[in-house]
């Protein structure tokens, strides 16, 4: 079992049919990316690569990052991608401890201040004349000697794995500590793969994904059941995320499916209404957008659904069970006449079909329906275990059980409602105060655009709610009306004591809002924040 496998599969099945677009324009066929992959694969052997050797990839989204991906694969490498938008010395850490033989990079990513990767025998700029000679036809004569677009018997066979050999070391974002590496199986991916049919959506020949979100996190991986369904890839022209660009690429594509976190979902919606465009529009321009890997409140996904229309899917998960925990399905979305919607929206949907969730107390004991406890997950999707870090294995593995080491709780219908990280929890007078919940209400104040609850240490109380509000372009809040809002709509010592009015919340290069950095903005309160009512916190 080797993922390289399906990509054989589809290019002897469907040769000619295109495969990857750099914008609107067709790079590969899928029999093209096919031979490429044989060739790359022909070169890491050449160089003495061996199956389970680390190849890096510290690139922006790229129409390469997908045949640098499935040809270290096609080798039986394992794959460790970077985020672009990472520190070069972060970055450096990562190739470190992965030890890593190579590495793939987009110029742009490693030129800061004139620095290089270190300890590497070999570091490729995917857009230089060194990658093309790579990628040559002509260079491969002597290796396996196939030509672009062969995919007959000359084919340099793909490197035999096993399912649970590691195929991508995927480093956790980390919101906190150093990043772990968590080792992702051939297993894992094609579990996440052929799960997406059934719990996200369906997806044909005719489709295109879009990468818009790094492909160096769960956006990437989603190019498996899209290449399993022989749908065609696309990464936008400016490797960036630009709503304006992806609006003209789905019109000029046909209709496109992405993932995207939240925020990039927002601005998505937010061009949609700036241009005016119609549900109708829009379906011109997008088939599915899957939103997740940070809260999604039911204020923001009522509107998206009403301006874009039926075409989000929401899914949770995390590194460790990449894209695979919970699915809250297109029809649950759109049951707006269940009893339930209103908490159904707020929840990140029921378990995907492949895992079992469970949500247990601190000795890991199921709670009661209804009682908030840590999410763990089981099942095929779920990592193999970190990269030489046994602690941290044993800390999150246990039993065959993922600690995710968030918060939430089940319905009677099995729909599970996040409330937070459980380092997030709040713990004021003795009470437990989910921030999430403060948030979803704060969020419904007009004039409202971003908002973070977290908990500040109080000599009183242990610790007070404080509201941190970034406010629509323009508009003066008014702090009483928030209270008052929140009086309205949750107990009373759930409501912030404190607002902080800011211009943006600080967020990781996914978008997840840094809440670390606005405890520590709290804990030195030295330089107070000017309220836009003229306040000072
Ligand atoms: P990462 O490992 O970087 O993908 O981060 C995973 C974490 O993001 C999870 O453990 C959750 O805390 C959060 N997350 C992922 N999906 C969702 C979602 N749909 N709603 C809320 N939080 C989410």
């Amino acid at each position: 079992m080797n993922l390289s496998n399906l990509l054989l599969r589809i290019a002897r099945m469907d040769p000619d049919r295109p495969a990857i677009f750099n914008g609107t324009q067709l790079v590969a066929s899928h029999a093209q990316w096919a031979a490429r992959c044989a060739r790359l694969a022909g070169h890491f052997q050449a160089a003495g690569l061996q199956p389970g050797d680390r190849v890096a990839l510290f690139m922006r989204n790229h129409p390469r990052y997908l045949e640098v991906l499935f040809g270290a694969w096609w080798a039986g490498l394992v794959v460790v991608p970077i985020n672009a938008k990472l520190h070069l010395r972060e970055a450096q850490w990562i190739v470190d401890n992965a030890q890593a033989r190579w590495a793939f990079v987009t110029a742009d990513v490693t030129s800061e201040m004139g620095a290089h990767f270190q300890g590497l025998e070999r570091v490729v700029d995917v857009g230089s004349v060194d990658a093309d000679a790579l990628w040559a036809a002509e260079a491969f004569e002597g290796l396996n000697g196939i030509a672009d677009g062969d995919v007959g018997a000359g084919l340099r066979p793909i490197t035999t794995r096993q399912p649970d050999d590691v195929a991508w070391l995927f480093y956790t974002s980390g919101t906190t500590g150093r990043p772990k590496g968590v080792m992702l199986t051939h297993r894992n991916l094609i579990t996440m793969g052929l799960t997406y049919f059934n719990d996200v959506d369906a997806v044909t020949a005719q489709d295109t994904i879009v990468y818009a979100a790094p492909m160096s996190h769960g956006a990437g991986i989603y190019a498996i059941p899209h290449l399993m369904a022989g749908a065609r890839h696309a990464v936008p022209a400016s490797g960036a995320m630009d709503p304006d660009e992806l609006f003209a690429l789905g019109r000029a594509l046909g209709p496109l499916s992405l993932f995207a976190a939240p925020t990039i979902v927002k601005r998505l919606v937010d061009q949609a209404q700036a241009t005016q465009q119609s549900p109708q529009d829009c379906a011109l321009a997008f088939k599915t957008i899957v939103y997740g890997g940070a809260p999604m409140y039911a204020a923001d996904i009522e509107r998206a659904i009403r301006v874009m229309g039926p075409r989000f899917v929401q899914i949770y998960g995390q590194g460790e069970s990449p894209m695979v925990g919970t699915a809250l399905s297109r029809q649950h979305l759109m049951d707006v006449t269940h009893p339930r919607h209103a908490q159904r929206l707020a929840s990140v949907g029921v378990a995907q079909t492949p895992v079992q969730i469970r949500v247990t107390d601190t000795d890991g004991q199921d709670l009661p329906l209804g009682e908030v406890g840590e999410v763990l997950i089981k099942g095929d999707s779920v990592m193999a275990g970190y990269w030489r870090n046994p602690q941290a294995t044993a800390l999150a593995l246990r039993g065959g059980w993922l600690f995710t080491g968030d918060m939430g709780m089940l319905d009677a219908d099995g729909f599970l409602t996040l409330k937070d990280r459980s380092k997030d929890l709040i713990i004021s007078g003795g009470s437990n105060i989910y921030p999430r919940e403060v948030e979803e209400v704060l969020l419904t104040a007009s004039g409202v655009a971003e908002v973070a609850v977290v908990g500040a240490p109080d000599a009183e109380w242990g610790e007070v709610v404080v509201a941190f509000v970034v406010p629509q372009a323009g508009v003066t809040l008014d702090l009483a009306a928030l209270d008052a809002l929140c009086l309205q709509e949750i107990a009373r010592f759930k409501r912030p004591k404190r607002y902080e009015i800011v211009a943006a919340l600080p967020k990781n290069n996914y978008g997840k809002v840094l809440k670390t950095e606005l405890r520590q903005r709290l804990q030195t309160p030295l330089i107070p924040f000017k309220s836009q009512t003229g306040d000072t916190a």
